[in-house]
């Protein structure tokens, strides 16, 4: 695809008028991208960090699942439709987004199943070294997954929760595994994940990285860093649908180490031969447990493959992009008071992700909303907008911060609709 790339140090002389946002669109070497979701006409869609949007292809590709490979295929299509190749074939297509190699990703679970996986298998290689160290603000099911094996393994375990400046201090020698979140899901702030991974194996220990909020929103290079282990989410910046399967990474030279305590036939180095024994697969295979859900997994293969063809430096240096201009024009025209930006300024320590807190953030999320500009809100009082560089455009940040100015400018928020909470925020 292209490989233009609006100015965006130039958007600092500041940009006064939609028509400046819609000349960015036309520069942009990636809007031809965004034909291929389908957007509902008049809506800015700011929430692809928590569910992306449909790819125009995805219809389809399930209507012919569904018709042809189940209904007349029936199941002749595990092998002919290559329905049993499928959790390593979309991994592999996932390791290119994140720096890993063919092999070491598979496609499975949820992401909070995947690392209950992980962390079983990394704690017991580092038998004798107890701790699980993560940090507080992590996202909560990753600390009740680390809970819930901490209850299962008594003294073998023990989850300590400390808070971020501290943890390069606290990787002592009982340390198994870091386990952290490469991009904050509140504040959008990245981990510098080359250095935390360099400082645990320095203390003996692995590291596990969640990147839910990473692939397909800032470069990871898993590689690059000699990551461990990694653990993500389908249905975000990846499109694959509510409920996506997720995936996990473990580098090829911990694989044939790592032990499999979700054991299940899926990841038998031969489930067909019907053994009572289980005898892991060889690769990465073995973090499978049951039959995948070929319906949720083909939705998001299609989603996927998008991705290819396209320039990821030039997709992360959109999102930076996008985030910095709405940071710049939230700065010039938000009214003064109550708002403030949690999101890092610097853009190379910042997510695709922008959140701004407000005592009435939950209020002026849903008058937000009802203009049809759909970010959402986490508790205490953070509203969250996400910019996903395939389908974003820069007037998407203009009309976004528009409309937050007129829901201000008119009090909207002060509905007694929107007092009560959704079950969903
Ligand atoms: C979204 C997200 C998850 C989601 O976990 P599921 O088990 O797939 O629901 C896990 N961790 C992080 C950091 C997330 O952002």
């Amino acid at each position: 695809m292209g490989s233009t790339l609006p100015n965006i140090a130039e958007m600092s002389n500041g940009r006064h008028s939609r028509r400046d946002y819609e000349r960015l669109d036309r520069d942009d070497g990636l809007a031809p991208c965004r034909q291929h979701f389908q957007l509902p006409e008049g809506v800015v869609y700011l929430d692809g960090n928590s569910l992306g949007p449909l790819p125009v292809s995805t219809p389809g590709r399930l209507q012919q699942l569904l018709l042809e490979e189940w209904g007349t295929g029936l199941i002749r299509s595990w092998n002919e439709a290559g329905w049993i190749d499928a959790p390593t074939r979309v991994g592999d297509k996932i390791a290119a987004l994140v720096g890993a190699a063919t092999g070491e990703v598979v496609v499975t679970d949820s992401t909070s199943v995947n690392l209950f996986k992980l962390l079983a298998a990394a704690v017991s290689l580092r038998g004798g070294r107890p701790v699980v160290l993560t940090e507080v603000p992590n996202f909560p099911s990753d600390l009740y997954v680390a809970g819930g094996l901490e209850a299962l393994l008594g003294a073998r375990c023990e989850l300590r929760v400390v808070e971020r400046s501290e943890v390069p201090a606290r990787l002592g020698d009982d340390v198994a595994v870091l386990m952290l979140t490469h991009v904050d899901f509140r504040t959008g702030e990245v981990h510098d994940m080359a250095a935390l991974t360099h400082a645990a194996h320095e203390a003996g220990a692995l590291v596990v990285w969640d990147l839910s909020h990473s692939a397909g929103a800032v470069p990871v290079d898993l590689h690059g860093c000699d990551v461990d282990l990694a653990v993500g989410c389908g249905y975000k910046y990846l499109n694959g649908g509510p409920g996506a399967p997720a995936y996990l990474y473990v580098a090829e030279r911990l694989q044939s180490s790592l032990t499999p305590f979700l054991a299940g036939w899926m990841g038998h180095e031969d489930p067909f031969e019907f053994g009572n024994r289980h005898r892991p697969a060889g690769g990465v295979r073995r973090f499978l447990c049951g039959t995948p859900p070929i319906l949720s997994m083909a939705a998001l293969e299609t989603a996927i493959d998008l991705w290819a063809g396209v320039d990821l430096d030039l997709a992360w240096e959109k999102s930076r992009g996008l985030t910095s201009s709405f940071i710049e024009l939230l700065e010039s025209r938000l009214p003064r008071g109550g708002f403030e930006i949690v999101s890092p300024r610097d853009s190379a320590s910042r997510g695709a992700q922008v959140s701004i807190s407000h005592p009435e953030g939950y209020r002026i999320m849903r008058a937000l909303v009802d203009r049809s500009v759909i970010g959402d809100f986490r508790p205490p009082d953070l509203m969250r907008f996400g910019f996903a560089p395939l389908y974003t455009r820069f007037v998407d940040v203009w009309d976004a911060v528009q409309n937050l100015v007129e829901v201000m400018e008119g009090e909207e928020w002060t509905r007694p609709a929107y007092a009560t909470r959704l079950t969903v925020t």
